[in-house]
């Protein structure tokens, strides 16, 4: 959905609050706000952050599948390695697109840069473990872990597992709490 949609979806579903609606569809809703305003919050405390698009590295192997996600300098030193010891493989950098789907938390796996991914339900519940285990956020935030909560947010409405939502909502209140507390440093620092 553009940022467009979801701000006017945003301003409908508050104008259009009713009070004697059913609990269930009120907590939908809200469910929802939630996940979107943590998104926006999330996304103006990483502008100054940008992660690399993922790359891998394909062949003419037969059956060659090496899954490993590398930012494109170091897949690119890698196919160059790999094609000067091979005279009969050719190596080539693969992938580069912007936010793929992705069943876990993408990092180069060279200089461990953060990747561009999004998040499938999988990696969304492995995300939202990491969160859960921390009784409360009170250290400095890393970026990674607030991309990794700003994917997750992005994705939400896509997710069917309604117990998984539940459980986002659950971090977005307690990334808010956080936020109440030291999102203003964190927006100084940026
Ligand atoms: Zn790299």
């Amino acid at each position: 959905m553009s940022e467009v949609d979801r701000k006017k979806r945003m301003v409908e579903i508050i104008h259009n609050y009713d009070e004697n609606q059913a609990a269930d569809a009120i907590y939908e809703k809200f469910i929802k706000l939630l996940e979107w305003v943590i998104f926006d919050i999330t996304r103006c405390l990483l502008k100054t952050v940008e992660p690399k698009q993922g790359h891998w590295i394909s062949s003419n192997e037969k059956d060659y599948d090496e899954s490993l996600d590398y930012c494109f300098n170091c897949a690119s030193k890698k196919v160059a390695e790999f094609n000067k010891k091979s005279k009969t493989k050719k190596y080539m950098v693969d992938g580069g697109w912007e936010n793929h789907d992705s069943d876990y938390e993408a990092y180069c796996e060279e200089c461990k840069c953060l990747l561009n991914y999004w998040p499938t339900e999988e990696c969304a519940i492995n995300i939202v473990e990491d969160f859960e285990a921390v009784e409360e956020i009170t250290n400095e935030m890393s970026d990674d872990y607030l991309y990794s909560l700003n994917v997750v947010c992005g994705a939400a409405e896509d997710f069917e597992n309604q117990g998984l939502r539940n459980r986002i909502a659950k971090i977005c209140i307690k990334f808010l709490q956080w936020y109440s507390l030291y999102g203003k440093k964190k927006s100084a620092s940026q």
